[in-house]
């Protein structure tokens, strides 16, 4: 983590132990759903959810907030063994009755990112596909009572659009906005970001860095570790196919990086996140 490494240089690393990992786990829509075949990794459903937390809780997992996960990896703090976080993107209303009294019953804090221009809107996807579900997002309220509940509100930018896409003034742009319209409506800081799409490049990062985010995260696969800077954390997707031995071996065993994680982690002069978390 850059905090520590300070960019990441191409040093060899000696092997992560296994306290030194966080496994952050990527959920989006948790519910009841009809067999599908596409899209699965964006829907879970409710009663597999449900048995996923119980094992969580069973193997004694320690499921941190991303706020916990940073600082660990920066060495702020001593990371658990079985550390963990749960991330939910885009923030759909569901999330209040199919997941959270399930993450209340055990006690475990999660990480929402909500798109902070579509707030009780329906989900718009890229392209016409009128066999795809828009469920409602979040609304104002919803994440109010979220907030105080002990769910972290995270940034999934203003209108979801691939990041890496756009001209440096609208990516800042998608960042400040929802980052500032999400503070307004909680009255406290919003501090994480998830790049829709899990699309960013190195400019994304030093405007995410600017623009004063202390994490985010994104689609490249792996455990977490101090080698991954804030800025660009890996996580492990959850799909509706996951089975509760799939999931614990995703939990559990499936921790290598993949080759664009690799490749980022290697990644030269990427700048340091905000929020002032070097130890
Ligand atoms: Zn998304």
């Amino acid at each position: 983590m850059s905090c520590v490494l300070h960019g990441g240089g191409r040093a060899r690393r000696p092997p992560v132990a296994a306290m030194n990992r966080v496994s952050i786990l990527m959920y989006h829509q948790v519910g009841r759903f009809a067999p599908m075949r596409a899209h699965r990794a964006n829907y879970c459903d409710q009663s597999r959810f449900a048995r996923q937390m119980a094992l969580l809780a069973a193997l004694g997992c320690r499921v941190l907030s991303l706020e916990q996960t940073v600082a660990g990896l920066c060495g702020v703090t001593p990371l658990p063994p079985r550390a963990l976080s749960l991330t939910f993107d885009d923030g759909y209303a569901e999330f209040m009755t199919a997941a959270l009294p399930t993450l209340q019953r055990y006690g475990f804090t999660a990480t929402v990112y909500v798109i902070a221009g579509w707030l009780g809107r329906r989900m718009i996807w890229r392209g016409p596909d009128p066999r795809r579900l828009r469920p409602r997002l979040l609304n104002a309220t919803q994440l109010r009572a979220l907030h105080a509940a002990g769910i972290a509100i995270g940034s999934h930018t203003s209108s979801h659009r691939p990041l890496a896409t756009l001209a440096p003034a609208e990516q800042r742009e998608e960042l400040s906005a929802s980052r500032a319209r999400l503070e307004d409506l909680l009255g406290a800081p919003v501090l994480h970001l998830c790049y829709p799409f899990g699309s960013f490049d190195a400019r994304t990062l030093a405007l995410a860095a600017e623009v004063g985010y202390r994490s985010a995260v994104t689609c490249l696969q792996g455990a977490a570790t101090p080698a991954d800077h804030p800025l660009c954390l890996p996580r492990k997707a959850i799909s509706f196919g996951d089975t509760l031995p799939g999931y614990a071996w995703k939990l559990l065993v499936k921790h290598a990086p993949t080759p664009a994680l690799r490749t980022w982690r290697v990644h030269a002069a990427l700048p340091a996140a905000g929020g002032g978390l070097r130890p």
